[in-house]
């Protein structure tokens, strides 16, 4: 059977098959989760159908509560039922979930995982929230990647029918929701053929009908409700077998095969890991290179964690183990160890009193927590924890991947342990969350995934402030197969989208030898060399890279096309990078154009079009001196005037290296010092307001609309005005009760965003020059030092109390 190759996310890998094999879709958003709803709603708002030939009922409810509440009810008449959650989501399902599984109910529910909320809120994935479901009686069934999320929602979608027992899909949130891949897609018959019709009847026949009339919910006495909760044990005992029937099946199916626990890396394995999730890959890529040194190490992959069958453990690791290494995704502050961890010891310690034990002698067994929301988990980590795994005494319940000065449970690694491969491109690029970056790169990879033999990777590094925040596209394509679940920490080419992010971060840190740098930058090639910092210089001579730019917005101005500069740089890429021949790629990216504009008529697609010509036009080498020439460096991430806490760690995580903190600079409760904010200059519009004094009327209006309060107006005597900078605007305040005073209106030009409402909504204009109004929007760049100061001195004006006084 031949299958289509696509380039998707996790998210859509798990939405595809939920909305080929359901009737109804409960959904209701949340990050990382949301996808999974917005797919199967704009998918049933087409009339695409499922395998049976019906468009899914889609229905928005009013909370994740209300979402799992839907879901009980259309089991419960017999519908193919599903919804998609994390985090506190997931959690508001919990009492609902207790109800579906104590009724022996088949249903999936797609969980991208997600950190909860504890001392502070976290969007980003680990174990924490289907962890706190472990009670409700729900089997979990944990993919890897985005090829196993969605071969992994079949299968779960087919084991809950026979099984009768409720299954969470469960897959890492951000890291494989939104990492897209090149997969291979299930077809229509590979889920018919794994769905048997007659388990669909009976869940049909058990539905609650005037027809056949039951009474299910109902109150018991303490003289049955226990013998009726262990009623249902037969039905755990069984999922186990059920589950591993059924990847028997799809592997006879599809060529893949999977177990409930798969075992890989050296037949005489000594030192293991066992853990779950997308952190399996990268464990997985590194113990293929250990391997290769003569190092006995290897991996068990937990696929079924409930139920969890002891016995299918143990017999997946070697009979050569010595010492194990349990890595949970999650925390349970006070416990006698984290979930998986008590599991594999439960399972070995049992092994051990009944005499059964496949060792040759009993295994040491540490536990450790890592990648908590979303913290990295790199090759040099999982190596970390093969090299404790050697000491005679290693340390036990143990974290990896942050220094905890605290209590000291940290596992140090080595920073430049690194195993990326030769014949492997691998890309940054550094844009601004909304310009566009991450969509063109997204089409990029599907350029390169769908139309070459090579595989394609791509992963998204979003700020939680999400629009007008940095983002990092890390974009890999090689030869073979990617499971590479970490950050690109060696690039062949780096892109800079946004030309202030040069004096935010070290956009170069992952430069390797000889990369490739592309800089949109409003100056032109022979001025901008003496526009870098000079840590930067000496990074692209130390490193030989091949240096390039374009005004970007200077082209995308020309072409008609406002800001977007997203083709244009998309165009540079492939002119420079060399991952496709140069007039391949360009007729790719004309004919994705086509695909993508197509349907707003052909003016776009021309005007798209010449943009790509333009772009290749106004694409620049740079010549690279010898020596280091810049006369400044890189300023400090914060005002050397900001207070302790802001220098030491607000200042870090704002120069991108909150990595590098230790667990000591954090208050143990989630308390933090108020008004850090203004210490953050992030310089990201292009263009900023100007005040006409002349023009002004001074409604106030401006003041009033800015999301940011980024204008603000202030009233003063002309006697304070007399250390103004130079250049500081005001004008007489137009208030009789005011008389004598001045009024000003400023700007804080490093703080705003450029959204332009200000002048929106001023209605002051220049009768005799109607484009000119009271506020003008004006490039920032030469407006930046003197801005700074006036809204430097500006503060210092004292403010008008709500009564008038000063
Ligand atoms: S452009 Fe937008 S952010 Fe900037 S001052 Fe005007 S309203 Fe505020
Ligand atoms: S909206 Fe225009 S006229 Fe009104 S205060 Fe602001 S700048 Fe002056």
């Amino acid at each position: 059977m031949s299958r289509k190759q696509v380039t998707i996310d996790g998210n859509e890998a798990a939405s595809y098959v939920a909305f080929k094999t359901n009737e109804v879709i409960a959904i209701y958003p949340i990050t990382p989760s949301s996808n999974m709803g917005e797919n199967a709603d704009a998918w049933a708002a087409v009339g695409e159908r499922n395998i049976w030939g019906v468009v899914p009922r889609v229905r928005e409810m009013q909370s994740e509560g209300g979402a799992a509440g839907a879901v009980h009810g259309t089991l419960q008449t017999g519908s193919l039922t599903t919804t998609f959650t994390a985090s506190q989501g997931l959690l508001l399902m919990i009492p609902n979930m207790f109800k579906i599984a104590g009724e022996q109910t088949s249903t999936v529910f797609h969980i991208a995982a997600r950190a909860i909320a504890t001392h502070a809120l976290s969007i980003f994935g680990d174990h924490s929230d289907v962890m706190a479901t472990r009670s409700c009686g729900w089997a979990m069934l944990f993919a890897n990647s985005v090829q196993e999320t969605m071969d992994f929602a079949l299968i779960a979608q087919a084991a809950t029918l026979r099984a009768r027992v409720p299954f969470l899909h469960v897959f890492d949130g951000f890291r494989t929701s939104h990492e897209v891949m090149k997969i291979e897609r299930l077809a229509d018959e590979d889920m018919r053929a794994l769905l048997a019709a007659d388990l669909i009847h009976a869940h049909r026949r058990r539905a609650l009908s005037p027809d056949h009339p039951v009474m299910r919910g109902t109150a018991q006495n303490p003289d049955v409700f226990f013998q009726s909760r262990e009623r249902a044990n037969p039905f755990y005992a069984a999922t186990p077998g059920i589950v591993q029937e059924l990847m028997d099946k799809f592997a006879a199916q599809t060529g893949r095969q999977y177990h409930l626990f798969d075992y890989v890396g050296a037949a005489e394995a000594e030192r293991i890991i066992i853990m779950m999730g997308s952190g399996c890959e990268t464990a997985e890529e590194t113990i293929a290179a250990l391997c290769a040194r003569g190092e006995k190490v290897g991996l068990v992959k937990v696929r079924l964690y409930r139920p969890f069958s002891a016995e299918a453990l143990l017999a997946a690791l070697p009979q050569t183990t010595k010492a194990i290494a349990v890595l949970d995704r999650t925390k349970e502050p006070g416990g006698a160890g984290e979930p998986l961890y008590q599991d594999v010891l439960t399972a070995i310690g049992e092994s051990v009193i009944v005499g059964d034990l496949p060792f040759a002698t009993i295994p040491r067994v540490i536990g450790g927590r890592y990648g908590l929301a979303s913290k990295e988990f790199t090759p040099a980590m999982a190596k970390a924890v093969f090299d404790e795994l050697k000491q005679a005494t290693p340390k036990n319940h143990f974290s990896v991947g942050i220094n905890d000065d605290v209590t000291f449970l940290s596992l140090a690694f080595d920073e430049h342990f690194s195993i990326e491969k030769d014949d492997e491109v691998r890309a940054l690029f550094w844009g601004l969350g909304a310009d566009g970056t991450v969509g063109a790169n997204k089409n990029t990879i599907k350029i390169i995934g769908e139309e070459t033999d090579n595989y394609a990777q791509g992963y998204f590094v979003y700020d939680s402030k999400k629009s007008g925040a940095m983002t990092v596209s890390h974009l890999r394509f090689g030869p073979h197969p990617i499971k590479s679940t970490y950050l690109i920490r060696q690039a062949n080419f780096i892109a800079v989208h946004q030309f202030n992010f040069i004096e935010r971060y070290d956009v170069l840190e992952a430069a390797a030898e000889g990369a490739t740098f592309l800089l949109n930058s409003p100056f032109a090639p022979d001025e901008v060399w003496a526009k870098l910092p000079r840590t930067m210089q000496a990074e692209i001579i130390a490193k030989r890279i091949k240096f390039y730019c374009i005004n970007a917005y200077d082209v995308a101005r020309a072409n008609r096309m406002g800001t977007r500069i997203n083709t244009i740089m998309q165009t540079c890429f492939f002119a420079i990078s060399g991952v496709l021949p140069r007039a391949e790629a360009i007729a790719q990216i004309k004919e994705s154009i086509k695909k993508t504009y197509g349907k707003r008529g052909e003016q776009v697609v021309q005007q798209n079009y010449a943009a790509v010509d333009a772009a290749l036009a106004h694409l620049h080498e740079v010549q690279v001196p010898a020596q280091v020439t810049s006369e400044f460096e890189r300023p400090p991430a914060v005002a050397p005037n900001a207070p302790a806490f802001v220098q030491q760690v607000t200042a870090e995580i704002l120069a991108g290296h909150g990595d590098r903190l230790p667990v000591s600079a954090f208050p143990a409760d989630g308390t933090y010092p108020l008004a850090t904010a203004q210490w953050e200059k992030r310089n990201i519009a292009l263009d900023v307001p100007v005040w006409e004094p002349d023009l002004c009327i001074a409604c106030g209006k401006c003041i009033m609309v800015c999301p940011h309060s980024t204008i603000r107006a202030k009233v003063c005597e002309e006697s304070q005005l007399l250390n103004a900078p130079a250049g500081f605007k005001h004008m007489p305040a137009k208030w009789r009760e005011l008389a004598d005073q001045r009024y000003t209106i400023q700007v804080a030009v490093e703080d705003c965003t450029g959204c332009r409402l200000c002048v929106e909504v001023c209605p002051a204009k220049d009768k005799t020059n109607l484009e000119r109004k009271a506020l003008n929007m004006t490039p920032q760049l030469p407006l930046r030092e003197a801005g700074r100061a006036n809204w430097d001195y500006f503060l210092t004006l004292p403010d008008m109390h709500k009564n008038g006084a000063m």
